[in-house]
């Protein structure tokens, strides 16, 4: 199905990266002692699960060193915890980015005081230095053994295999059913942390028990664990929810879950955007079209969403037909290819849509702007001949290059290939590869192969973007269509030869949604906007009532340069003012007084602290208009 991956869940990972304006731990004694796991973690567990877990309870572990320091650590914990409560079962306990957890089943939650005593006992048992020692044994023994420990999730598990042999792995007093690899003993874990702990399905269903989960985080030193832990701690300072709201960007009313209000001043950053990704593509020739957002039930059975997906769509009746509102934009856009005959000199053409989808999010899964009900794609379908897929997939990789360039995100590319199951022949699947395949070498871009993982109608590029704590987020796909489209809707054009062939469409999207992507740049900025997207620019204060008359001047200036400013004369002491300005994240305040007045200047200050002095208004105007307009990452003024 043509859905792209919407309603991601925030940054994948915490990885350590460059950062921008983040300081990093002066020491340790900053690391809180006791941290609260963000929700954003259960749900990359969820995504971990997919992975690992396979469908038959299988579990695979990932055998990359830091992995397997994680999975060890899970083990160790497991162990700990059945030290400590003997008459707990243990599920399962899985890798996870940045981490580890383990489900149990216990009638009551732990407490953040069981937390503490199972962390003091894992330090014991990584203290005794206890081999992981490997065992294999039938699978009928297996069964045997842990029906005997009374261990149902692990009899569960193994019923679901279909191997006659299976590995288990023993430290001391604690036997897990796995797959391996592990460290070669307890001693090797040196920084590991639990985090938080919180109720589980087991295997993430409903139906099923609720177990108890366990999440911690292990790293290879005690700095790098230091480090993370700090990250966190930041991650939670930045959330865009908080943030949103302190910061008037957003805000959310139980009248519509999962959909935001934006505030004027969120309204503005959405508008700077639209501005910035429209200048860029009237000038490569994409046209906008704008689609209807209530559509006929018939379209999405054409399109193949109404089997599959209709789950997801909100549904509407008009005078008694079924309507819904679009989960995407795709079958919408052929209708404004297909109203015309095209020719093989039309092509490409690059339809861009500034496009409102709704989507039926389970209430419980809606988390801020990164998993919405409404949001707004920077969509667009390039429908071109299969000869130009290459040269648009390299310019497209150009303008995304230049795009995240901007914000100072650093892009990574996965390649997905063809799946087992698809459609379309080996011809075109052969060509389009190779097509994406050389516009990623064109553009002297490194990626990740993903075998076997492109849709099933065409290959795709995934591009994940890290942020200035180092996370990793998925925000764009580059996806090749060969037959979902072009079959479905019957779209043609008419070759050279003068016979009808079918176009190959791309579906892209750079920012993914303006939603999600504003909720990423405020956590990537801290909401300390670079002066082009802040939403109030520079702010005048005068130090005084009597300088009001000069403030006002300055002020107007500012705005007949089409700087978005403010005046904050307000009757409160100037360093009050300067503060809140700070608060607010302005990049400049313009504070004047009696010496200002005389000299046309301003004392410049920076929302970073910095006092500049003064200098002449003229040249205030210039540099900022310049730095707005050359959407400068940095704040300039009054620097050279
Ligand atoms: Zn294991
Ligand atoms: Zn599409």
């Amino acid at each position: 199905m043509l859905i792209e991956k919407e309603g991601l869940d925030g940054p994948r990972s915490m990885r350590r990266g460059a950062s921008t304006d983040s300081r990093e731990p002066a020491a340790s004694g900053d690391v809180p002692a006791k941290l609260k796991c963000p929700s954003r973690l259960e749900h990359m567990a969820e995504a971990e699960e997919d992975r690992h877990i396979k469908l038959t309870g299988e579990f695979d572990c990932d055998p990359s060193p830091l992995a397997t320091l994680r999975h060890s650590s899970s083990h160790v914990m497991a162990q700990a915890v059945k030290r400590l409560f003997p008459g707990v079962k243990v599920a399962i306990g899985p890798a996870i980015e940045d981490g580890f957890y383990y489900d149990f089943a216990k009638a009551e939650p732990f407490t953040p005081e069981d937390l503490a005593r199972i962390e003091d006992e894992m330090c014991v048992i990584v203290k005794a230095d206890l081999p992981f020692e490997r065992q294999e044994m039938s699978r009928a023994e297996a069964l045997a053994f842990f029906r005997e420990r009374d261990e149902p999730f692990k009899v569960e598990i193994l019923e679901g295999i279909e191997a006659d042999r299976v590995s288990l792995y023993r430290q001391g007093d604690f036997i897990d059913l796995c797959r391996g690899p592990h460290v070669p003993s307890t001693g090797k874990l040196r920084a590991f942390k639990l985090l938080s702990s919180s109720g589980a399905y087991w295997r993430g269903d409903e139906r099923n028990p609720m177990l108890q989960r366990i999440y911690g985080t292990a790293w290879p030193s005690t700095q790098e664990l230091e480090q993370y832990l700090w990250r966190l701690e930041e991650a939670k300072k930045r959330d865009h929810r908080k943030l949103g709201r302190e910061l008037d960007l957003f805000d959310f009313f139980d009248v519509a879950p999962g959909e935001p209000f934006w505030l004027p001043k969120g309204m503005t950053i959405v508008r700077e955007l639209e501005r910035f990704a429209r200048e860029h593509l009237d000038a490569r020739g994409y046209q906008e079209i704008s689609t209807p957002m209530l559509i006929h039930q018939k379209l999405w059975v054409q399109s193949g969403h109404w089997e599959h997906y209709q789950d997801n769509m909100f549904k509407v009746e008009v005078e008694d037909e079924l309507f819904t509102l679009k989960p995407m934009n795709c079958p919408p856009s052929t209708y404004v290819y297909r109203r015309a005959i095209r020719s093989y000199r039309d092509l490409p053409l690059r339809y861009s849509e500034m496009g409102r989808c709704h989507r039926n999010e389970r209430s419980g899964t809606l988390t801020g702007l990164v998993r919405v009900r409404q949001f707004t794609q920077d969509d667009a379908h390039l429908y071109m001949r299969p000869d130009q897929l290459q040269d648009e997939i390299t310019a497209l990789l150009e303008l995304v290059r230049e795009w995240y360039g901007t914000f100072e995100l650093q892009p990574s590319y996965k390649l997905s290939t063809r799946p087992e199951k698809s459609l379309g022949t080996d011809e075109q699947w052969q060509s389009a590869e190779a097509a994406l395949h050389d516009a990623l070498k064109a553009n002297e871009l490194a990626y990740d192969l993903n075998p076997g993982d492109g849709a099933f109608y065409g290959p795709k590029i995934d591009i994940y973007v890290q942020d200035a704590l180092g996370r990793q987020w998925q925000i764009a796909t580059i996806q090749a269509d060969l037959t979902m489209l072009p079959e479905r809707f019957a779209l043609e054009y008419i070759d050279s030869d003068g016979q009808p062939k079918r176009p190959v469409v791309v579906h892209r999207a750079i920012f993914g949604s303006y939603e999600r992507f504003i909720g990423l740049l405020v956590e990537h900025y801290a909401g300390a906007f670079p002066t082009w997207l802040a939403p109030v620019q520079a702010r005048v204060i005068p130090i005084s009532e009597k300088h009001a008359a000069y403030a006002t001047i300055v002020h107007e200036r500012l705005r007949g340069a089409r700087i978005r400013a403010e005046l904050d004369g307000r009757n409160e002491k100037l360093g009050y003012r300067i503060r809140e300005a700070q608060l607010q994240k302005v990049p400049y305040m313009l504070v004047v007084g009696e010496r200002e007045s005389q000299s046309a200047t301003v004392s410049l200050r920076h929302r970073s602290g910095d006092d500049l002095g003064a200098v002449p208004v003229d040249r205030v105007l210039a540099d900022l208009s310049n730095e707005i307009a050359s959407r400068s990452p940095r704040l300039g003024v009054g620097r050279s």
